[in-house]
């Protein structure tokens, strides 16, 4: 499927999003919907994904940079909410990159150190 089509009956992320499989949902807004990591790696560990299924950070981007700035706005929301001054946003893209979910998500971490690089 072209990665701008607004669902992907197949993928994981929209089915959270469509309430089609249970996500602890923290946040949402109109293009966004924030849910706890089922692997949390840190005590704040939030994926942020726009409702609309796009595969990665730059075809959200190029196909709906409204989306894309929300996208922002509700990681830092979850951030503030959870009493964060000090987080880590990550977008992983392609395989290589450690993407294992192919509908754009911004993980917010936070809640201990964050060393750099990471792995
Ligand atoms: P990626 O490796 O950047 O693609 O991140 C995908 C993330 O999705 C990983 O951190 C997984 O732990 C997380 N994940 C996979 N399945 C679920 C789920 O059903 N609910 C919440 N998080 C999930």
């Amino acid at each position: 499927m072209e990665a701008t089509h607004q669902s992907d009956p197949a993928c994981l992320f929209c089915k959270i999003v469509a309430g089609e499989v249970p996500g602890e949902v923290v946040h949402v807004t109109e293009r966004t919907v924030a849910f706890r990591d089922i692997n949390g790696q840190a005590p704040t560990h939030v994926l942020v994904v726009p409702r609309a299924h796009y595969e990665n950070a730059a075809a959200l981007a190029a196909g709906d940079p409204e989306a894309a700035a929300e996208l922002l706005t509700s990681a830092a929301a979850v951030a503030t909410a959870e009493g964060h001054d000090d987080y880590r946003l990550v977008f992983n893209t392609g395989a290589g990159a450690g993407q294992t979910v192919f509908h754009t998500h911004l993980h917010v971490l936070a809640g201990r150190a964050l060393t750099w690089p990471p792995g």
